[in-house]
């Protein structure tokens, strides 16, 4: 019902915008301002209301094809991890106007046959940032995106890869369809805490995406791969990680922290995610090099010590309170002070305790 009347009212502005649907055109406020002027000036000329209704077209076909039209973004220079892989490492803190929603890592790597970029940022403004600084590093097309999950920062600005040419989109299965489910209230969340106007072009383009469940193994030319893995839920009830053997790399998503103190959502099994990064460690070597989903690129032994280790100290201690009869207060208590200077550290500790706890006993979300 809902798909319908979407399609029905995309269909009428359609006709009006020529081949650029409603969806499509994402609300772009210049666009939708002429739009308001050739329907105002109709009732004494029809000829320039058409006129309006045509320029308006055109404007929204060319900002489509560009996917992005605006400065670039003053976000940090992309550090080169190894031969041909770089990342921007986002800000440690919440999403906001300042970062521009850039809390996560961006990265991309360099193949034969075009770019590999994981994660798609939180909105065109990011996503046409990196690509610019892509397109300094090489001139090889970017030919394949991959989501680390259904959160903002990962896929909003999705449409834009997809209105600039990439057709190969990935993600996790349920990751995908969750992206979908939600799209107006992570749009509307993230519109809220970073800008409207930022936010407002992004589309949901779910539909696009191949999806996968467990692997996928990506040919991206030259005799290399990139295996997209489900390593199981934790940060997320689905994720995407993607190891490519060949550069002894591996991207976590949101399975793996550096420096920022790992937080846990309402959706979060911290206990899954303890599990699912067991798995991880089990199926990539150890001399691997990893970028995490917060933090700085590392190796396989620091980003353990600091997502793997914290869950396991966090379980055991609160496990211990609970043995003994202790309370959700009591939790709070817990000594995590060895990770004071991490950032986030004052909002992420005592409220992961008390997540622990309601997990172990049972109490409400
Ligand atoms: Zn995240």
């Amino acid at each position: 019902m809902k798909i319908t009347k979407r399609a029905v009212l995309a269909g009428i502005l359609a006709c009006q915008l020529g081949s650029v649907s409603a969806a499509e055109k994402g609300g772009d406020p210049y666009i939708e301002g002429f739009e308001a002027y050739a329907n105002e000036v109709r009732s004494y000329s029809d000829v320039l209301t058409e006129a309006l209704h045509s320029y308006a077209g055109d404007v929204a076909k060319v900002e489509k094809q560009a996917g992005y039209i605006g400065d670039v973004l003053p976000i940090p220079q992309a550090v080169k991890v190894t031969d041909g892989v770089y990342t921007v490492v986002g800000s440690m803190i919440w999403h906001n106007p300042a970062n521009f929603g850039l809390n996560n890592n961006l990265s991309f790597v360099v193949f034969k046959d075009g770019v590999f970029v994981f994660n798609a940022g939180a909105n065109a403004a990011l996503a046409y940032s990196l690509h610019q600084q892509i397109k300094k590093i090489t001139d090889k097309p970017v030919k394949w995106v991959a989501v680390e999950n259904n959160q903002g920062h990962a896929y909003l600005g999705a449409s834009y890869w997809y209105d600039v040419g990439v057709r190969n989109l990935y993600s996790s299965e349920m990751a995908n369809d969750q992206f979908h489910e939600a799209f107006p209230y992570i749009k509307e969340e993230w519109s809220m805490r970073v800008g409207r106007a930022i936010t407002r072009s992004v589309r949901d383009v779910s539909d696009k995406f191949k999806t996968f469940n467990g692997e996928m193994k990506i040919d991206v030319g030259g005799g290399e791969y990139v295996l997209l893995k489900d390593f199981g839920p934790g940060h997320t009830p689905a994720s995407t990680s993607a190891y490519v053997p060949s550069r002894k790399l591996l991207f976590t998503g949101d399975l793996g922290f550096n420096e920022r103190m790992p937080v846990f959502f309402q959706y979060t099994d911290s206990y899954a995610w303890q599990d699912s990064y067991a798995n991880m460690l089990k199926q990539i070597p150890a001399d691997t090099k990893v970028v995490p989903g917060h933090g700085t690129p590392s190796d396989m032994q620091t980003i353990k010590h600091q997502t793997y280790d914290y869950l396991v100290y966090l379980h055991q201690q609160v496990q211990k309170v609970v043995d003994d009869g202790g309370n959700a207060e009591e939790v709070e208590q817990i000594d995590q002070s060895m990770y004071k200077d991490r950032p986030v550290f004052e909002q992420a500790a005592k409220p992961n305790a008390r997540h622990v706890y309601r997990e172990l006993t049972g109490g409400d979300f």
